[in-house]
């Protein structure tokens, strides 16, 4: 690895990216451009997982301006998955009839340079007022059909850990809610920030899970694993999610030992998100083949504890649903199916016992 000097605050420019030895000079100029449109921010923690002699480093690409995200594609929306058409009050988007998303702020401890929300966070009003917060929480409390609050962004651990215990306290008081769900970047970017009191104010909750954003083996350093630690042992479970991008994780070994470090450490792999279509992230997005060929070489490699679901958000806010690959093809006409292997050698399940029976083939 390059000699870098030591980090000890967030970058934020590409001034302080190239000080801090993880852009060319010569890059500044492009990267200034990428940085007007979206927000630029590495903290410590991630700036020193960079390898600035690697043009292809993993970490790098994820959160280093890139001039690409400047190109538009035909495909890009500036709302991939339909968070404001499906959004009745200021910071809840409810896209399923038993949950809802509440984002009381737009912030985030790291900028990711695929992110879906990328037109909206670490921007000017990215928090909510206190009487927005309160109508939020008004239209929660009003639908008992409403069961998981997803408390998402930005990222929700940059708030104080009053504001995040009052609104946690506030969804403990819904009878109606089962449970709630923190998404969160801040145990692997800031791990620092996962202390004893943010901890106490999660835990005031019944029902609260956490669920990280992992996409690369490297990103799980001793630190960040002790955040997540901090958190199962105060009995909130963790989960994780990762993003399948060109470039970082893209191949079965790599995500092979994410997973299975994440396990290792309890925390279980949840979803491998295909790419938004968020604008300027085109060089990021595999094909839902290579994804699915992917998940299929894992199958046969990974335990079932260790294998998230590969999953696509239908754009224009239709929701997540899983893509596969599917082992069982459709029923032939006495019900049974060809199933294939983890080899993709196929196999013959016959239909159920009620299944009209076929004359059998003349005999010779
Ligand atoms: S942490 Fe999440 S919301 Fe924030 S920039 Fe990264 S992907 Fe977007």
């Amino acid at each position: 690895m390059h000699q870098k000097p030591k980090i000890d605050r967030t970058l934020r420019t590409p001034e302080d990216l190239a000080a801090a030895g993880l852009l060319a000079p010569d890059a500044i100029a492009a990267a200034a451009r990428v940085g007007a449109r979206f927000e630029i921010a590495v903290p410590p923690a991630l700036a020193a997982l960079i390898d600035p002699g690697r043009a292809d480093d993993p970490i790098a690409r994820q959160f280093v301006p890139d001039p690409r995200e400047l190109v538009d594609h035909p495909a890009d929306r500036a709302d991939p998955i339909g968070d404001q058409i499906l959004s009745p009050v200021k910071g809840i988007t409810h896209r399923y009839p038993d949950r809802v998303l509440l984002k009381p702020v737009l912030f985030c401890p790291v900028y990711c340079r695929f992110c879906f929300r990328r037109e909206v966070v670490g921007r000017d009003g990215g928090m909510l007022r206190p009487d927005e917060l309160d109508a939020a929480i008004a239209y929660i409390a009003a639908d008992p059909g409403i069961w998981e609050v997803i408390l998402t962004g930005g990222d929700p651990l940059v708030l104080s850990d009053r504001r995040l215990r009052d609104i946690v306290m506030r969804l403990a008081r819904i009878d109606h809610l089962g449970a709630v769900r923190i998404h969160t970047r801040m145990p692997i970017a800031t791990p620092e920030r996962v202390t004893d009191g943010l901890v106490a104010a999660l835990a005031t909750s019944q029902a609260m899970h956490v669920v990280i954003h992992c996409n690369h083996p490297r990103e799980l350093t001793e630190a960040a694993v002790a955040a997540c630690r901090r958190l199962i042992d105060a009995g909130i479970p963790v989960q994780a999610q990762t993003v399948l991008l060109r470039g970082v994780n893209d191949d079965a070994a790599t995500l092979e030992t994410l997973f299975r470090s994440l396990v290792r450490h309890r925390i279980r792999p949840y979803y491998l998100h295909h790419a938004d279509l968020a604008p300027g992230t085109a060089h990021f997005r595999t094909a839902i083949e290579d994804g699915r060929a992917l998940m299929r070489a894992l199958r046969g490699r990974l335990s079932g504890l260790a294998l998230p679901t590969y999953m696509l958000d239908i754009p224009g806010g239709h929701g997540k649903v899983p893509i596969g690959p599917d082992h069982a093809g459709p029923p032939g006409p006495d019900g049974a199916r060809r199933v294939a292997d983890n080899d993709g050698d196929p196999h013959i399940y016959p239909g159920p016992a009620d299944a009209p029976r076929l004359p059998r083939p003349p005999q010779s």
